[in-house]
């Protein structure tokens, strides 16, 4: 039995910050000539190549795919550590590598990748094009999933600030689906896989960040990859790489990210899996949307009209400037019945406020434009 791993042992440096087009991977990856699959050779609306690279040859073969969703770096982050731990001579990597093959795509949608948007570049979410294959990254993903034919897939995704999870709430730091393979959510072969995988992946998890693991609602939806890939009996996992408190730049879930793609890789190399029930699964409390970035406290002091208990929801706006996220504060609800929790809470009665003095200011502006 393989213990757990130092993540900061195997973390990339240089990779970092929520933009990570394709380029930024460039320096790992120019080392990677040899795990490219050479058969494989899809390309994005703009004509930006998509890599797909082979680890390890055993004959338990495990698809991965990231950033399908352009702004959705984390995983991708989480992801690159991983292969840097494989690619690491090691018991722990050697016994994976033997057991194992690992197909990888690091970042499917390389425009939205640059652009820093969830939809490729012809304004369409790929997770929504499984049906029409309308898109080359999305009829991409289908041909490497024929040409391979996995036994499990991995479907790396982030999650907005909002999830919640529990009561009281607290961030969702690391979210997963066992998506259902039919209307009746059934419980097929496959997705009881990916609810032990789940599980497996949960219990490494919940030592590090207790009561901030969620699952999704899985309502059918087979235009969406993981549906369908269940609906044709492969065992598909989402993973939803979240907030967790004040790290906007989410390094804290990318080191989730490495702990639960060791866990459950290592689990499918040992098959430790089957010994895991759909039961914790089930135990994993459900996402709720009941976090907002800020929460700002006597509003009446900046807008007559807003009464003075009522709690001003603000949300950050991701926005891409100088290859750089910036945060942009954006009114988002009135919170008068104590609906919503808060990452941060600014009071405007207290002057000496951990803000910039310009954040804060801006903050202000907003809260006296609203219109109640
Ligand atoms: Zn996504």
């Amino acid at each position: 039995m393989i213990g757990h791993l130092s993540h900061l042992n195997y973390k990339i440096h240089s990779i970092k910050g929520r933009y990570l087009p394709l380029t930024d991977l460039k320096p790992i990856t120019d080392n990677w000539d040899s795990f490219v699959v050479k058969d494989l050779n899809g390309a994005s609306v703009n004509g930006t190549p998509i890599p797909v690279y082979r680890f390890g040859s055993g004959n338990k073969k495990i698809l991965m795919w990231s950033q399908m969703h352009g702004n959705e770096s984390t995983t991708t982050k989480g992801l690159m550590d991983f292969l840097n731990f494989l690619n690491t001579p090691s018991e722990a990597s050697s016994q994976i590598l033997q057991q194992c093959t690992l197909i990888v795509i690091p970042i499917l949608n390389p425009d939205g990748a640059f652009a820093y948007t969830r939809f490729n570049k012809n304004q369409v979410d790929l997770n929504r094009d499984f049906q029409d294959f309308s898109q080359p990254e999305s009829a991409f993903l289908k041909t490497v999933f024929d040409y391979i034919s996995p036994d499990f897939c991995f479907n790396l995704h982030d999650q907005r600030t909002i999830f919640s999870v529990g009561s009281p709430a607290k961030p969702a730091t690391m979210s997963f689906l066992a998506p259902s393979a039919d209307k009746n959510c059934s419980l097929t072969p496959s997705r009881e896989i990916a609810m032990k995988l789940i599980a497996v992946m949960n219990d490494t998890l919940r030592q590090m960040i207790p009561n901030q693991i969620g699952r999704f609602d899985d309502t059918f939806n087979n235009q969406c990859v993981g549906d369908y890939f269940q609906e044709l009996g492969v065992p598909t996992i989402l993973f939803e790489a979240g907030h967790y408190s004040e790290d906007y730049q989410r390094e804290v879930s990318r080191a989730m990210v490495f702990h639960a793609l060791f866990s459950a890789v290592n689990a499918i190399s040992s098959e430790s899996y089957l010994n895991y029930t759909t039961a914790s699964y089930f135990g994993i409390p459900e996402n709720q949307k009941e976090f907002l970035d800020l929460g700002v406290k006597h509003p009446h002091l900046v807008n007559k009209n807003i009464p003075h208990d009522t709690i001003v929801g603000i949300q950050y706006k991701e926005v891409l400037e100088s290859n750089k996220i910036i945060f942009v504060p954006e009114f988002y609800a009135l919170d008068q019945e104590n609906k919503f929790s808060f990452h941060k809470i600014v009071d405007l009665a207290i002057i000496n406020s951990d803000l910039q003095a310009t954040v804060f200011q801006n903050i202000k502006d907003i809260v006296a434009s609203v219109c109640v």
